[in-house]
């Protein structure tokens, strides 16, 4: 790959050209635009449909048909284990053991669970950190926990802020608002990478330090997974969870994901709350009281799982398969530094890129600030069959994502953006 870009079509198009993941969108299905696919960036928020998913579902509906509840052992993939399909593939997504994963629930819903597990704040040490300005969902979650042990959630939270002036965090910043806090921090609960700015975050080093003074730690992965290569298990991170239906293009309201480090999954002694689907395999179905979790992140999976909501997860994984974060992580340095040379030639467009320009500190996703005319911009990016995310009150988000989007869609969006 080059490292001097050119603006225009032709040298775009020279870059698809090579481009191993170019066959790649034949996999997808686009949304139309004057009859023609749309230029689309909003992978970030919900991912394209894998063209797999409608034979996927055809298939669970006429094995259900067929068999009614004996489908839990003779559909094709039987129901009873169908999480199981998705734990191999979720482990090499995160860097994790298969058995550190699973594929349960949603997001906001395991975020609450998870907290359940790590969240056993006392009198002194009882404080969470987070991003400033978090997703509300999260940012609801940690309150409502806090609020839930007693805990005013103004002096439990401590929110990590940028500097006056500025878009992004320091790590040097994060990593002394975590000595500073010390004892008196239970958990650190933030993004792999902030979902405003697409800022990623230095996971193994805030992990570090956080275990350093006592604290455990936790990342919402909503923007990372399948976007940045991930090493959990190695970072030795406690606990983590996703959803699937941004970068892991799993379908509106996808089942999500959850990490639990194996020393914390493999001790009983963690608290969990307990549903029959995260009880020990052997004793699962003696229908008894007294709930022994299983020694994998399986224990926080409560209920069966919910197969129709895992047939497009199941769709996408195998598109994955297909491929690694890694090789995808390559292509997508490109595509973003390719997409921000294009936006450095705007130099009369009212915006500022608040994203990271170092390609260390930030995926696929980059963010424009606009000082003015920001939601006039984006309609018209919009009537002109440009897919893009508009935050308010002021921001672009634009993802240009390696499984399915060329060199020529950036092109085009730019070409598109400077006629604005
Ligand atoms: C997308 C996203 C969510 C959404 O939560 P759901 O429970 O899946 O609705 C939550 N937090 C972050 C950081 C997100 O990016």
């Amino acid at each position: 790959m080059p490292t001097t870009y050119e603006a225009s079509l032709a040298f775009a198009q020279s870059l698809d050209q090579v481009d191993v993941f170019y066959p790649f969108r034949e996999r997808f299905l686009f949304p139309q635009h004057n009859g023609k696919d749309v230029h689309y960036f909003c992978g970030n928020s919900l991912g394209l449909q894998p063209k797999s998913v409608g034979y996927l579902m055809d298939m669970e509906l006429a094995d259900w048909a067929e068999h009614g509840v004996e489908g839990h052992f003779r559909a094709r993939n039987p129901w009873l284990s169908y999480h199981k399909l998705f734990s191999e593939r979720l482990s090499k997504i995160v860097g994790a053991k298969p058995t550190e994963v699973v594929a349960a629930n949603t997001l906001t819903v395991n975020l609450h669970l998870l907290m359940i597990s790590f969240y056993r704040p006392t009198q002194t040490r009882y404080k969470i950190i987070m991003e400033a300005g978090a997703f509300p969902s999260d940012q609801y979650a940690m309150e409502t926990q806090a609020m839930m042990h007693g805990f005013d959630p103004n002096d439990a939270i401590i929110e990590l802020t940028p500097r006056t002036g500025e878009y992004i965090l320091r790590e040097e910043d994060i990593l002394k608002v975590i000595e500073d806090a010390g004892d008196s921090l239970a958990v650190i609960m933030m993004g792999g990478v902030n979902y405003y700015t697409g800022q990623l975050f230095n996971m193994k080093k805030i992990t570090e330090v956080a275990h350093r003074v006592g604290a455990y730690v936790g990342f919402d992965l909503a923007h990372a997974v399948g976007n940045v290569p991930l090493h959990l298990h190695d970072w030795n991170v406690d606990f983590a969870c996703w959803c699937s239906y941004k970068y892991l293009n799993s379908g509106p309201g996808g089942v999500g994901g959850i990490f639990v480090n194996e020393h914390h999954a493999s001790n009983q002694k963690v608290f969990r709350l307990a549903g029959w689907w995260g009880n020990d395999e052997a004793t699962r179905f003696k229908m008894q009281k007294g709930f022994v979790p299983t020694k994998t992140a399986e224990s926080w999976q409560m209920s069966n799982a919910p197969v129709f909501n895992m047939v497009a997860h199941h769709a996408s994984l195998d598109i994955y398969d297909k491929t690694s974060v890694s090789a995808l992580r390559e292509k997508s340095e490109e595509l973003t530094g390719y997409c921000t040379f294009l936006l450095n030639q705007l130099t009369n467009l009212p915006f500022t890129i608040i994203t990271p320009s170092n390609p260390n500190e930030r995926g696929c996703q980059l963010s424009l600030l606009f000082h003015e005319k920001g939601k006039e911009i984006f309609d018209k990016l919009s009537q002109n069959g440009v897919i893009a995310d508009w935050r308010e009150p002021n921001v672009i988000r634009i993802a240009p994502v390696p499984l399915y989007n060329t060199f020529e869609d950036v092109y085009r969006f730019y070409e598109i953006l400077k006629t604005c």
